[in-house]
């Protein structure tokens, strides 16, 4: 028997009870004749003792022998502590050890297995295991199995069915790019990874399994952003027999439920809004909600006076930010280079002080006077002693340049909390989003997202303006999930890919198993998927969703401890029939 505790378990209630622990040496303290080690496992420290008064010699040899990390099994008695300890279960007690048997030693480890470690973060991936090791990271991976688990428990008793679906599939065009891996029995060809289940949950619709739902790795092959993991997990559903409202409904249960369960908070509204009103609103389709500060458009009251840069621009939009008339000079200035660092790219910035005596003073004093001024701070929705800034260019630049403003100034004024949670539809999403590079329209969801009923004609004359049953989940500024009502009829899929550039034979290559099948009696679907880790992270109240991967990979998309990607060998190449390009 390895234990008859775990390591969080001994109290007072044990006294003189006989037990048997296992774990890793955490700490030694060795004061000659008497020697303390901290004991630990995935539960808890329990405190040992080896006294030389009490303990057989053999084993205070064998004590003094221990190291860090070292995992051992002793067996001992519960005795009352002489100093207590009241941060921990078992502080109350020790347990003085009458044999030990070391089950396996270790060198020592490069960084201290503790809560607070002295390991820098690339030592730690190096050596995940022992991160792992280390409480914080430990209740981190705990917390997301408590999620996961959630979400099963909710999505099971509403009858939906997990079902897995394949890794290696053939691509699915989601916007990114595919990982393929070779195929040695079909040399020259290639399986893909699934960027998501999309095709197989829609097929599982037409068996007829009317709910669908599946905890999944996906894999997408895009530039690394900050954050941004490879390979990541989804929570894929779908439905049959659906139009948006079941949809909307079933999983805001589901984000209720997990809020309620999982951080004990009870959240009533889901408030739902157009995508266009949250781009006019917040610059941006996830828009934190948690705080005000919402764009006040400008062109009307601005454009009427000789400030050039302001009349040639095609937006001029400006907000509130609370309280701070009173930045100096300095602040200000320290604002406006922050808005013009390249990651933000605004050229310049306009700034109106609102004192608290009610005048203004601006940095474009020169062409505007007071009445003009009250009009923006209107507009704006700013108080006395706020600051309107001003930022103005194309539109979809500007919007994007001060709603990165506007989330910076609401981290800098502790208004985004992480305790504070507020979820928000954003519905009507454009079906289709012009592409700069290959000048052309590409699907701003994916290919099989049903346009709204009746705007397919806009399709010949305005096809940016055409909209799709396409919603996204929005929590606190994070986009957790997104889905569509998807086309469910052969004829209006088909026309789909031709207008999205497929010729007939591409749509017939690539989709011809889904075209097939929607000739057998496809059902209306539709569906969602919500992106696991960064939901995981929310829930937790983190930034960061590596730390709540097991594994996770680095910025560059390499897995240090493993070191992956690495070259193959030759004799695998030559199976595989592949030539690296020398
Ligand atoms: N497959 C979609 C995605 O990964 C989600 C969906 O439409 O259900 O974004």
């Amino acid at each position: 028997m390895y234990r008859s505790h775990k390591n969080n378990a001994l109290s007072l209630d044990h006294l003189n009870e006989n037990v048997v622990l296992s774990g890793w040496v955490q700490k030694i303290r060795d004061k000659g004749f008497i020697i303390w080690v901290d004991l630990r496992d995935r539960y808890g420290i329990t405190q040992l003792v080896f006294d030389a008064e009490r303990t057989p010699k053999s084993i205070m040899d064998q004590a003094r022998e221990l190291g860090r990390e070292f995992v051992i099994k002793v067996e001992g008695e519960v005795i009352e502590r002489e100093s207590k300890n009241e941060n921990i279960p078992t502080g109350d007690i020790e347990v003085l050890v009458k044999n030990l048997i070391v089950l396996n030693s270790s060198e020592t480890p490069p960084f201290t297995i503790e809560d607070d470690t002295d390991g820098g973060e690339d030592l730690r991936m190096k050596y995940r295991y022992l991160d792992i090791r280390r409480k914080p990271v430990q209740n981190k991976l705990i917390f997301r199995s408590k999620v996961a688990m959630a979400v099963r428990n909710f999505l099971s008793n509403q009858d939906f069915v997990e079902v897995e679906t394949p890794y290696l599939i053939k691509s699915t065009p989601e916007g990114a790019r595919d990982f393929v891996v070779p195929s040695r029995m079909n040399a020259g060809q290639f399986y893909a990874l699934p960027q998501s289940p999309q095709t197989f949950k829609q097929l599982l619709m037409v068996g007829g399994l009317d709910k669908y739902f599946q905890i999944v790795k996906c894999f997408r092959d895009e530039d690394l952003r900050a954050d941004r993991q490879p390979e990541f997990t989804q929570i894929d559903c779908e439905m049959t027999f659906v139009d948006q409202e079941d949809i909307l409904n079933t999983f805001e249960g589901l984000t209720k439920y997990l809020l309620k369960e999982i951080n004990g908070v009870e959240v009533d509204e889901f408030p739902r809004m157009t995508y266009d009103d949250a781009m006019k609103t917040y610059g941006n389709d996830k828009p934190d909600i948690r705080f005000g500060m919402k764009f006040g458009e400008l062109n009307e009251m601005a454009q009427h006076k000789d400030f050039k840069i302001f009349n040639e621009a095609e937006l001029v939009v400006g907000i509130a930010v609370p309280g701070a008339a009173s930045y100096s000079r300095k602040e200000i200035d320290k604002l406006i280079e922050w808005v013009k660092r390249p990651q933000i790219g605004a050229k310049g910035m306009v700034y109106v002080k609102y004192n608290e005596d009610g005048s203004f003073k601006s940095s474009v004093d020169k062409f505007y006077d007071a009445e003009d001024l009250k009009a923006w701070a209107e507009r704006t929705n700013a108080k006395p002693g706020d600051l309107i800034c001003v930022l103005s260019g194309s539109t979809s630049e500007t919007r994007a340049q001060l709603s990165a403003l506007r989330m910076e100034l609401g981290k800098r004024l502790g208004l985004r909390k992480p305790n504070e949670f507020a979820p928000l539809w954003v519905v009507d999403f454009p079906l289709l989003e012009w592409d700069e590079d290959t000048q052309r329209y590409h699907a701003m969801h994916h290919p099989f997202t049903s346009p709204k009923v009746g705007q397919i004609p806009l399709l010949a004359t305005d096809p940016g303006s055409v909209k799709a049953n396409a919603y996204d989940l929005v929590l606190n500024g994070n986009e957790i999930g997104g889905g569509s009502i998807r086309i469910h009829d052969k004829k209006t899929q088909a026309m789909m890919f031709d207008y999205l550039g497929f010729s007939e034979e591409e749509a017939q290559a690539q989709f011809g198993f889904l075209m097939n099948a929607f000739k057998y009696g496809a059902p209306p679907h539709g569906g969602i998927a919500f992106g696991l880790d960064r939901l995981v992270a929310i829930l937790g109240g983190q930034e960061s969703i590596r730390d709540f991967i097991a594994f996770p990979k680095n910025n560059a998309g390499r897995d240090v401890m493993i070191d992956a990607p690495a070259p193959i060998d030759d004799a695998q190449l030559k199976e595989l029939e592949l030539q690296l390009r020398s």
